[in-house]
């Protein structure tokens, strides 16, 4: 069970996905892969295996909605293939579209790692070479230093406020002796993460390793946290018919708000019931509604319409009208509201988020996450950067590359004989990774072809090897190559490398 204590800073490895999914709710990700328009080959091929919340996204990119993705890159060490998984998926999802946005965390390595400041700006200039080199478009983009953004430190200031060390000692571990530039760089790391969702609330993406796990959890807490601030906020300042008053009266006998004056009457109407209402109390809610629609068809009046101050009027009043339906039909059972209601939810939050923006907050969507599985060390276990052995440097000497490749551990059988007769172990095989992560690029054919030839005894260690350290070689070359090229690219995106 150690192996899925998930620690953001640790070395541990997550040798069983499965529990994942059980023990920490993140879903799988081929039960939304139909959903994504052109999946990347790390999703076809299940590198990319988990997700939480990742619908909202799919649906933005396939519509053609604003949509974001956002990745950080501690800069303790030389980018690694491990790492070119999650500058693929930032790069895939600027080309479908989203907003991209990627981070070098170096206030993170410089207090969790601690990493000296001349360390972090060599490796990051390392890291966004890589990065720019495999496609990421900067003008469309979005590349930054955690120290020098200085809307994110004014975001992790607001955020410090609604988090405290209770918590962090429970998610995180931290103790008595836990340094507070530790606890700074993690309401960073939380600004990061609902940094592209500053100007206007939108699905993103944080393509992580399952042990970050931990941050966006936090971070989809904090999104919540600071929305129903705000939205409470703003409710002073909504004005009520005479009508209304009567069903204000009850629904603040409800749900006990604050006091209100007779002349600026806090709201009662649907959309604002929702808000108010935690989602375990939607059945109260519910059913203040019901009697509100109850009295005002006694009374032979319309039932009450949303107020014109929402900026999209049309969108309020259908998520109205969805909701009366959903009391009308007699959907709801009291045990049951919540399911009920779940029709609209989608519907409500949009809502609520609108009325938030338009009063000055953030209404900030939860950010979702996609996981995808650790590289295997060539060496067996897990590929590490503390272990040159077990990994390739995107800057290793290309004949380097090859030779690591060529020494690698594999899933093949004691002799060529009992490798032809029983086939060889390519789920098990760190070789056969670099082919299905990497060397194999789009061509699913291939990565099948490799994997079918080697189960079914068709394929020797030897020349498979040979043919992944070559193809290694190449990739290497092209890759420095390109780095090259691309060195004025980082250069006109003047971003602040130096401490
Ligand atoms: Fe691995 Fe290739 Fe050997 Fe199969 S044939 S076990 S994929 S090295």
């Amino acid at each position: 069970a150690d192996d899925v204590a998930l620690d953001p800073w640790g070395s541990s490895s997550v040798s069983d996905y499965r529990k994942l999914f059980e023990e920490f709710g993140i879903e799988e990700f081929d039960a939304v892969l139909e959903e994504v328009p052109n999946p990347h080959y790390l999703m076809r091929r299940g590198v990319i295996f988990g997700h939480r919340d990742y619908r909202p996204v799919a649906r933005a990119l396939q519509n053609d909605e604003p949509a974001a993705v956002l990745s950080g890159f501690m800069p303790t060490g030389d980018p690694h293939i491990g790492h070119k998984l999650v500058f693929d998926e930032i790069i895939w999802h600027q080309q479908q579209g989203a907003d991209a946005y990627a981070l070098i965390a170096d206030l993170e390595a410089n207090s969790a790692r601690g990493m000296s400041w001349d360390e972090i700006d060599e490796h990051a200039r390392n890291y966004l070479l890589s990065l720019l080199a495999l496609g990421f478009d900067p003008e469309a983009g979005e590349l930054y230093r955690q120290s020098a953004n200085r809307e994110v430190q004014d975001l992790a200031f607001e955020l410090g406020a609604e988090a405290n060390f209770s918590e962090l000692q429970a998610i995180y571990g931290f103790d008595g002796e836990t340094d507070v530039s530790h606890m700074q760089s993690v309401v960073t790391q939380m600004a990061d993460i609902l940094y592209p969702q500053l100007e206007e609330p939108k699905p993103t993406v944080i393509p992580v390793g399952p042990d970050q796990d931990p941050h966006v959890r936090l971070a989809r807490d904090l999104a919540e946290r600071m929305r129903f601030f705000k939205v409470s906020e703003a409710y002073a300042s909504f004005e009520l018919e005479p009508v209304e008053r009567d069903l204000v009266a009850e629904f603040h006998e409800r749900l006990e708000p604050a006091e209100f004056d007779d002349d600026t009457l806090r709201c009662v109407h649907v959309a604002e019931a929702l808000e108010e209402a935690p989602l375990s109390e939607l059945g109260i809610a519910a059913d203040v509604l019901r009697s509100v629609l109850t009295k005002l068809t006694e009374a032979g009046m319309e039932p009450i319409r949303p107020r014109t101050r929402f900026s999209d009027r049309r969108a309020t009043e259908e998520a109205f009208d969805a909701l009366i339906d959903a009391i009308d039909g007699e959907k709801r059972v009291y045990e049951n509201h919540i399911d009920a209601f779940e029709i609209d939810r989608d519907e409500a939050e949009e809502l609520a988020r609108q009325v938030e923006v338009d009063t000055g907050g953030y209404g900030f969507r939860p950010p979702s996450s996609i996981y995808h599985r650790f590289m295997t060390g060539l060496t067996g276990g897990k590929m590490s950067s503390s272990i040159p052995a077990s990994h390739i440097s995107l800057l290793d000497d290309p004949e380097d590359g090859y030779n690591k490749v060529k020494s690698a551990t594999t899933g093949g059988r004691e002799t060529a004989a009992e490798q032809r007769e029983k086939g060889g172990k390519a789920d098990e095989c760190p070789v056969y990774e670099l082919y299905a992560y990497l060397l194999a690029g789009d061509d699913d054919e291939f990565a099948k072809r490799v994997y079918d030839e080697c189960v079914g005894g068709e394929r020797l260690c030897g020349d498979c090897k040979e043919q992944a350290a070559q193809l290694m070689k190449e990739f290497l070359e092209e890759h420095q190559e390109k780095r090259e090229d691309v060195a004025d690219l980082l250069e006109a995106a003047e971003i602040e490398l130096e401490s």
